[in-house]
């Protein structure tokens, strides 16, 4: 009933909630808590509470303003597990995740301590909100306060090793047998996987259907579970919707796979409830001691990583716990912090990178592009800190400092010179954006015809009529627009036709390598270049680095070059220097031709032969084989093993090579990891590692250790190491 309140809030954009706009529903609102159903409570889009409804206050016995504004992480704890127990997935981490809170029950302090000791459960439940642009609002949520049962509960749970609904293994059953497993395994050195489930859609069917039919479903998914688990392992519900399957001696991920995939299309079959069909989904999340984590916390929270990763790729699908999946959800939180701090003292620049007529050398517009220079990263790239400001209302910030500092440089600079400015996709389909830049122009006194917009083909969806009246209205304001990266994105022409784009900007993916033997890609930028002519567009050849891609993109007619072999991106105070005496002329200048060694896209990996270790890069990988540049020297037929990183070894026999690169083939094949990727089926276990003497308290989330394998062997290389150059 609660909830059914919480959608009209939804419908309405949820604006009015919490009686400001619409005191009729404050008056529903005061009568529902009345009742006794419930609490309300909200958050802003950073997670601290911004609004508690009257009776939880009251609940509590605690002033609004001792809590408001707090994270809410800070003002509801969590529920101290048993010891060993699974913990529910913390509040803190759904919300960053901004995920559903479902029946999630959490702790509370109180203001007058009585017979609880001042401290009060609750029983949460929360939806994040977005406006009809896809920003995130915060939460919406209700609360019960289930302190009197949940002591009895509490009592009941702790005697009791089953989940009375569904006959499966409850939590504190779970969590100590995988405690119990876990340290048996350890000495015995046997494997053990654990998957995590949630399922997707639930809290529909039982709002819906009610609670009774939410039961039946519950105990005829863990109906299902069983049938597909049998004597394999151990299916337990751990609460909710969530349950766990335990299958020791279990590592091979090609058999985890299929097992997943099967329990992901099982549960997504239709169930029979009262005569009524009801469809759900289901995600899944593996992690396999002891590769993911030697003791139950750390197994846990892995196969949880997993299940989240899962949840965000598209739900109804299983993911494998990678140390990427810690290092990156952990590094992007960082950053993300950082980035922000950053902004707020003012420690992001603009550099300008001169765009240059390659007949003339004449400069004729700057691009500003941000630079950060983080204190312990060092420079972070803008393609690596705008997507993470993208998923923030960061970005907004950032863009409106962005277009006021270069608007502001750019009238130092002569009159002939244009300003481009680099717009998201989100700063440009925010409403208001066409004022801010109106504002902007009136502040400054830059003149509109000046100013460039820089604007990538992602614009491009949702509401397209919504975008075509944005892209007017700039028109109407008289600023230039300009389609960069174009031929990376949906490469659809029709947006070229309406006439919006003064100029394209033709991707660097067409320009570097342009030049080597064989490429097509001279010809896609011939046809470039005649299209935006005809539609009379001026063409830019982006990233232009050697002398032999500057001549052939002058002779295919594009207009302007951009790129190392004019100037990288410089400080307003060198542009200033350097084109101190006004003629604007630029000298190109850089190697005489493209090396194509310089292409980075790939990634390094290692290859051990007898008992040396090397770095190769790898070009490309598919199930059975794979090729590597950076060794000199390697015979075909030679036995390798190559290391992907993190346990994944393949044995390897090289088919063919030329003087700097090889061609593998695998003794067996590689798997998919569920998201396009491909993996071993097995892992290097870190047991043997600790048996070669490599302690298992080494074994940190990072890299695989066998770079003290490698300092412990040193017999002369069979092959030359060539420089990467990366
Ligand atoms: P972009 O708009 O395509 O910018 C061109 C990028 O190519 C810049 O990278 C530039 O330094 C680089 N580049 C230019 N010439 C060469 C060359 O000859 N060789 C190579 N290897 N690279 C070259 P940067 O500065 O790292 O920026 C990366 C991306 O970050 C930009 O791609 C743009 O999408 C985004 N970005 C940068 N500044 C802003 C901003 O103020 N707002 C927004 N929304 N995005 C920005
Ligand atoms: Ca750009
Ligand atoms: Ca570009």
């Amino acid at each position: 009933m609660a909830l059914g309140f919480l959608k009209s809030g939804k419908q309405n954009g949820g604006a009015g909630f919490g009686g400001k706009s619409l005191p009729g529903r404050a008056a529903v609102l005061g009568e529902v808590e009345e009742l006794g159903i419930g609490m309300f409570w909200a958050t802003d889009a950073e997670g601290r509470l911004s609004f508690l409804s009257q009776r939880a206050l009251a609940d509590l016995d605690l002033p609004a303003d001792a809590l408001i504004g707090k994270p809410l992480s800070q003002v509801f704890s969590e529920i101290e597990a048993e010891p060993g127990a699974p913990q529910q997935r913390a509040i803190g981490f759904k919300i960053k995740a901004r995920s559903r809170i479902e029946e999630h029950v959490v702790a509370l302090a109180a203001g007058k301590p009585g017979a609880e000791e001042g401290t009060r459960w609750w029983r949460l439940n929360g939806r994040p909100l977005v406006d009809a642009r896809g920003n995130f609002l915060g939460y919406r949520g209700s609360a019960v306060d289930i302190t009197s049962q949940y002591a009895h509960e509490m009592q009941v749970a702790r005697q009791s090793q089953v989940d009375e609904l569904t006959g499966l293994a409850n939590r504190r059953k779970l969590g100590e047998r995988l405690t119990a497993m876990l340290a048996a395994f350890r000495v015995s050195q046997r494997s053990c996987a654990l998957m995590m489930l949630d399922l997707d859609r639930f809290k529909h069917v039982n709002d819906t259907m009610g609670h009774p039919a939410g039961d039946d479903l519950l105990r005829q998914v863990a109906e299902r579970l069983k049938g597909i688990v049998k004597d394999n392992g151990e299916v337990g519900r751990l609460g909710g919707d969530e349950f766990q399957v335990l299958l020791p001696d279990m590592d091979d991920r090609g058999v985890l796979g299929e097992l997943a995939n099967r329990i992901v299309q099982s549960l997504s079959q239709p169930y029979q409830i009262n005569g009524r069909r009801a469809i759900i989904g289901t995600s899944v999340g593996i992690a396999i001691a002891p590769y993911d984590g030697i003791d139950a916390p750390e197994l846990t929270s892995a196969a949880d990583m997993a299940l989240y990763a899962a949840k965000e790729t598209r739900g109804g699908t299983f993911c494998f716990f990678t140390s990427e999946l810690r290092d990156a959800a952990s590094k992007t939180a960082e950053l993300g912090d950082r980035l922000r701090d950053a902004v707020d003292r003012g420690e992001l620049k603009l550099a300008y990178q001169p765009l240059v007529d390659p007949v003339t050398n004449q400069v004729r517009c700057f691009e500003a592009l941000l630079r950060w220079h983080d204190e312990d990263e060092g420079a972070v790239s803008p393609a690596d800190f705008i997507p993470i400001a993208e998923n923030d209302n960061l970005i907004i910030r950032i863009g409106e400092m962005a277009l006021r500092q270069a608007c502001n440089d750019a009238l130092q600079w002569p009159e002939s010179i244009h300003v481009a400015v680099n717009v998201s996709a989100k700063q440009f389909t925010r409403p208001g954006f066409c004022k801010s830049v109106a504002q902007v122009l009136e502040i400054t006194g830059l003149p509109p015809a000046r100013l460039e917009l820089e604007i990538t083909e992602s614009v491009f969806v949702g509401d397209i009529e919504e975008v075509d009246a944005i892209f007017r209205d700039l028109k109407k304001l008289g600023v230039r627009l300009a389609l960069d990266d174009f031929g990376t994105g949906y490469s659809s022409l029709g947006y070229l036709k309406n006439g919006h784009f003064d100029k394209l900007k033709i991707d660097q993916s067409f320009v570097r390598g342009c030049t080597e033997n064989g490429d097509t890609n001279p010809a896609i930028i011939t046809a470039i270049v005649a299209l935006a002519k005809a539609l009379g567009m001026v063409t830019v050849a982006e990233g232009v680095e050697a002398m032999d891609e500057l001549g052939l993109v002058r002779d295919r007619g594009a207009d302007l070059v951009q790129g190392y072999v004019y100037s990288p991106a410089i400080f307003q105070e060198e542009v200033l220097d350097k084109f101190a005496d006004g003629t604007m002329l630029v000298e190109p200048s850089g190697p005489p031709r493209h090396r194509s060694e310089r292409i980075t896209i790939f990634r390094k990996v290692g290859l051990i032969h007898e008992d040396h270790y090397y770095n190769v890069i790898l070009r490309n990988l598919s199930k059975t084989g794979a090729r590597i540049t950076g060794l000199a020297g390697v015979p075909v037929g030679t036995d390798v093993v190559l290391d992907l990183g993190h346990g994944q070894l393949v044995v390897s026999r090289v088919v063919n090579a030329s003087e700097s690169s090889q061609g593998l083939k695998f003794e067996t094949s590689l798997i998919s990891d569920g998201s396009g990727g491909f993996m071993t089926r097995h892992r290097i276990s870190p047991y043997s590692l600790a048996e070669a003497g490599i302690p298992l308290a080494a074994l940190g989330a990072g890299a695989f250790p066998l770079a003290k394998w490698r300092a412990a062997h040193k017999s002369p290389p069979a092959f030359i190491q060539l420089d990467l150059g990366v």
